[in-house]
């Protein structure tokens, strides 16, 4: 199959090329997206043999379900049973945004869509290219992020050219993303919300909304054998980089800058493998980045105290380091108050939770 790539101008945002795209996600096609987290692989979500199209072009496992994106909140209705009171808050509050609830789903929606399940992921982004796309194609969309599975998501239209050319029918190219890592997801089904996966929506934001939210216990580490998470994604290793990836981290960080600790033991890593003959890489910020040897191959994600900036980059980095020659990663850690447990989510799980306290 070819690829086509249709790039779209924000400032004068037309229907034109878009509109192209619109009739392929209702005929049944695969297009990717930009959303205001990462790119997205969109096919018509109420379309059960289109949606099993993105498993195989992602090579995602058939029981990890989709999200669906919708263009206004009325859409949401024919999706699920009912929209519990919680739910009705978050939305008025945090929509369009990077938010995804779970609610029961209803009929119209396929298994195909929901990974087998009864429920079902929805979300409405806040990017203007997305939701015109969505409202043209008169569908509501599934898309989960248009990486294949187990690499860093797209924050990016190349980065989703370079896994996907040849999968999917369109790519619209609509620039670099705005946030960089996925939605938050909260799965308002039970009376006190359950946050499943941190985001740009931060766990203060809800309860400030809602009250009380619990955390899925899959968010702080790895999923034991035997227990199911409640988002079957967090059973899958993510965002793998190719290289070993080994966290930093301090152990009595307090909010300020990264401790001369961290810098020396990562200096140490360093040596240790250039002595066995391994290449390595590090993941810093600004402040640190001229502390490293020249050995290693180095990448900053920003000023430390830019959380945005350090989302932003993320995935980017990761995989750059794919294409570069690597044996093994050694990455500082960014814990923060808004974007850092999302931050750090990512990073934990790219690191398969090898993670050094210093
Ligand atoms: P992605 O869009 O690639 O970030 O993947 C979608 C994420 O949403 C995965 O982690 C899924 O496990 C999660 N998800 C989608 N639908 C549901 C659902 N019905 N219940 C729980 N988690 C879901
Ligand atoms: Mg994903």
């Amino acid at each position: 199959m070819k690829t086509k790539v249709i790039s779209v101008n924000r400032e004068a945002l037309k229907d034109g090329a878009l509109l192209e795209a619109a009739q392929v996600l209702r005929d049944g096609g695969l297009v990717a997206f930009p959303t205001e987290t990462v790119y997205g692989l969109g096919a018509n979500a109420l379309d059960g043999q289109a949606a099993s199209r993105i498993y195989a072009a992602k090579g995602r496992p058939s029981d990890n379900p989709l999200i669906i994106h919708i263009s206004k909140k009325s859409d949401l209705d024919q999706l699920v049973e009912t929209i519990p009171e919680t739910g009705r808050k978050l939305m008025d509050a945090y929509w369009p945004g990077p938010l995804t609830m779970i609610f029961a789903k209803s009929s119209v929606v396929p298994y195909a869509t929901t990974g087998g399940l009864d429920t079902v992921a929805v979300r409405m982004p806040d990017d203007a290219v997305a939701a015109r796309l969505i409202e043209l194609s008169q569908v509501p969309v599934a898309a989960p992020s248009a990486n294949t599975s187990g690499r860093p998501s797209p924050t990016a239209a190349e980065h989703v050219y370079q896994d996907m050319d040849g999968r999917i029918e369109i790519i619209v190219d609509g620039g670099p993303v705005g946030i960089g890592v996925e939605s938050t997801i909260v799965d308002v089904t039970e009376e006190i919300p359950m946050l499943l996966r941190p985001g740009a929506v931060t766990l203060e934001m809800l309860c400030r909304i809602v009250g009380q939210v619990e955390i899925d216990p899959a968010i702080a580490g790895p999923v034991q054998a035997g227990i199911k998470p409640k988002a079957p994604g967090m059973k899958y290793r993510h965002y793998a980089p190719k290289a070993e990836l080994t966290l930093v981290e301090d152990r009595d960080w307090n909010g300020g800058p990264v401790s001369i600790n961290v810098v020396n033991t990562i200096r140490n890593l360093v040596s240790w493998s250039g002595d066995k003959g391994r290449k390595a890489g590090i993941i810093c910020t600004d402040e640190t980045k001229n502390l490293y040897p020249d050995s290693a191959v180095i990448r900053s994600l920003g000023q430390r105290n830019r959380e945005e900036t350090i989302a932003h980059n993320l995935f980017g980095i990761l995989r750059e380091f794919d294409s570069l020659d690597v044996d093994t990663i050694y990455s500082e850690s960014f814990w923060g108050e808004n974007l850092g447990q999302a931050i750090m989510n990512r990073l934990t799980k790219a690191a398969g939770y090898h993670i050094m306290k210093v």
